[in-house]
């Protein structure tokens, strides 16, 4: 074979681009969602209820609000919580924007705690010195899909009477401890993005035991409208009579999307189990790199049982001719679709420009640059695993100092 760089001319380790996440429809599936585009409802129909009643067994809550898409889940989540101006929210720079804009849509200030050098989660040691009389919650999230320690987190919480909210976009079917992700914390959000463990699209849910909460992220999610008597000021109206009690958005999720969800979920755990193969395939390929000082692989929890959102190779740029620019180029000229997650959240504009500008988190910061991430999704052939550990070996073997 010959190893010349694509980036330099040589031929690429394939000839077609291997995207880094994506997912997986069978006919089945598609057959599911056209039954429903004939039914009498495409949204606001008995789908909905069924994927929320699926979702909530699958984590063992009592209650499951399906959203049109995680973000508006968290949203939701943080009105429910009672979130307001003044209310400080303490959270990860680690994760999607998403996470901590959610605060800002209830006028709470996001609090960064930086993250564990090792893990890549929420050091929850820095977690205490952040709390102050006006922290209100606290929002960890599972980060590449391996689940934070919850039961930690609920000890904080307690001393300091905070609500937990759980971002686990990555991390739905995965556990820790034994205990299923969603069934810790006061409220617990996935996504159903088509790069997530399942998908609807569009979509998310908040899980929850929490009575109080599922009426409020119910409201919330139909402009704050009901027409649940027990709710209403005024009696029998009419049939036509409804009222509204909160100022809520539409947030609602499709019948179309919910027979997909209801469908993906049932293949949920053979998703997972392909993903975690993918992730033991490369840990055993880059071990003699890791042992040689040349990258990290993700290190794991004992008692974690992560959902392998995603793979990142962490790289000891010392060891190399050339920074992490120059590997993500030239692994991206062999086609492998490598991605960087995630731009610490304090540093992207907006934040800087609110005030984040003299928020220093040097784990996370120093994280950030050196790592890359590499395909990972349950579709991926043995032949795309394969390209991916030759473009790597390549790569490294070309920019490493000797
Ligand atoms: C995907 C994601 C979200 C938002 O979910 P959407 O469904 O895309 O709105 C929030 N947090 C994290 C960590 C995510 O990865």
């Amino acid at each position: 074979m010959e190893n010349k760089l694509a980036i330099f001319g040589g031929s690429p380790v394939r000839n077609t681009a291997l995207s880094y996440g994506g997912q997986w429809i069978m006919d089945d599936e598609v057959e599911a969602v056209l039954d429903t585009l004939r039914s009498p409802f495409l949204t606001q129909g008995p789908n909905i209820e069924q994927f929320e009643q699926v979702v909530s067994h699958s984590v063992g809550t009592k209650y499951a609000v399906a959203f049109s898409n995680g973000t508006a889940a968290l949203h939701a989540a943080c009105y429910a919580a009672g979130i307001q101006s003044g209310d400080e929210v303490i959270t990860t720079p680690l994760t999607f924007v998403a996470t901590s804009n959610a605060v800002l849509y209830q006028e709470g200030t996001p609090v960064f705690a930086d993250v564990d050098k090792d893990t890549y989660l929420i050091d929850l040691n820095k977690v205490g010195q952040l709390i102050t009389p006006q922290t209100k919650a606290i929002i960890p999230v599972d980060f590449t899909g391996q689940p934070v320690n919850m039961r930690k987190v609920e000890q904080i919480a307690k001393k300091h009477d905070l609500i937990v909210i759980q971002d686990s976009a990555h991390s739905l079917g995965a556990s820790y401890n034994g205990e299923k992700v969603g069934s810790v914390a006061d409220m617990t959000m996935f996504s159903f993005h088509p790069v997530k463990p399942v998908t609807t699209a569009e979509g998310g849910i908040i899980v929850t035991n929490n009575e109080e909460y599922f009426e409020k992220l119910t409201l919330f999610r139909s402009h704050g409208i009901t027409r649940n008597p027990q709710l209403m000021s005024k009696f029998d109206q009419g049939g036509w009579y409804y009222e509204m009690i909160e100022l809520g958005y539409n947030y609602r999720l499709t019948d179309l999307q919910a027979t997909l969800g209801i469908s993906q979920m049932k293949r949920l755990e053979t998703f997972i189990e392909r993903r975690k193969e993918i992730a033991c395939r490369y840990t055993e390929a880059f071990k003699v790199y890791e042992q040689a000082g040349f990258l990290k692989c993700p290190l794991q929890d004992p008692l974690a049982n992560s959902g392998w959102h995603l793979f990142i190779l962490q790289f000891c740029l010392e060891q190399f001719t050339v920074g992490r620019r120059e590997l993500f180029d030239a692994l991206r000229a062999e086609n492998i679709g490598v991605n960087v997650h995630y731009i610490p959240v304090h540093k992207q504009p907006y934040y800087q420009r609110i005030g984040y500008n003299t928020c220093s988190l040097p784990v996370a910061e120093q994280l950030y640059e050196r790592f890359i991430t590499l395909p990972l999704f349950p579709k991926m052939n043995d032949r795309d695993i394969r390209d991916v550990i030759i473009a790597v070996d390549k790569v490294i073997n070309h920019f490493r100092k000797r």
